[in-house]
């Protein structure tokens, strides 16, 4: 029986809240050895409450709960970090919901997700001391949460001739994880390049396997970065800069490379670009 069920401690990171009644709250919890939880957080909105802190949004803290049939009822919690930097902007905190949505969606309820975790902390925690660039601190969390998601793709090289440089209109092969570098990405696909093998512009481009093919160029600056954000260990995930087009590219790579995977957009994502005027 539920009520019989042990309590048990663990940190967690608080995704999404939503209000019930006049004082309960639902969260949701990433934790790094229970996957994504639902928790039932009673009276917590009370003024007076003292789990009030640990139970907003972005929050980072320790929590006791009780597993029921449906979802975890909340017994205590101390709060760790607020992140209290993101709410300063309007920028920050529409960044840190659509990472927080991205982190839902990627995970699972009793799945340990310990690089997810760290990753969805290291973000807050950066978007919170505001000394990063937003399309950097996003475009590395991006790339970086598609890959711990399973969709790794293979930088060392050209994925045709191996070569680790790939000039100044390498592509990285999106939906199969791959790099191509300015020759190989010719002679593949001169052919269907040309606008006479197109009679409609839209026809997609297809690879060797008849799949419509997403590419999308990266100079050596563009490249460097991505490379950086996937090979580096993750508390140094952020230590880098891109500058003049790599920018450009960098931000297109990283956000084509998570949504295409994924196969959606999302809402919070549509709401951040439309806070920094960017067009989706
Ligand atoms: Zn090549």
């Amino acid at each position: 029986m539920a009520e019989k069920e042990p309590l048990f401690q663990t940190e967690g990171v608080v995704l999404r809240t939503t209000d019930v009644g006049d004082r309960d709250r639902m969260l949701t919890l990433l934790t790094p050895q229970y996957g994504k939880l639902s928790v039932f957080a009673r009276s917590v909105r009370k003024i007076t409450s003292s789990g009030l802190s640990a139970s907003q949004l972005f929050a980072y803290g320790k929590y006791t709960l009780r597993r029921g049939s449906s979802h975890f009822y909340l017994r205590e919690s101390s709060v760790l970090e607020t992140f209290l930097g993101i709410s300063t902007t309007i920028e920050g905190a529409s960044l840190a919901a659509y990472l927080c949505e991205v982190a839902d969606e990627l995970t699972l309820p009793d799945v340990e997700c310990r690089d997810m975790v760290q990753l969805v902390l290291n973000t807050l925690w950066t978007i919170s001391e505001n000394k990063k660039p937003l399309y950097l601190i996003k475009g590395a969390f991006e790339f970086r949460a598609a890959a711990i998601a399973g969709y790794t793709p293979d930088l060392r090289g050209c994925a045709v001739c191996d070569k680790q440089s790939l000039g100044d209109n390498g592509m990285i092969d999106v939906m199969n994880g791959r790099l191509l570098c300015s020759e190989c990405y010719q002679s593949l696909y001169q052919k269907q390049l040309q606008s006479a093998y197109r009679p409609d512009l839209n026809t997609p481009i297809t690879d060797e396997f008849g799949q419509p093919i997403l590419l999308r160029r990266l100079t050596p600056a563009a490249l460097a970065a991505i490379r950086y954000v996937l090979y580096t260990p993750a508390k140094r995930q952020f230590a880098f800069s891109v500058e003049d087009e790599g920018i450009l590219l960098f931000r297109d790579a990283c956000e084509s490379y998570l949504l295409h995977h994924v196969g959606h957009g999302y809402k919070t994502l549509s709401f951040y670009k439309s806070v920094i005027n960017e067009s989706t």
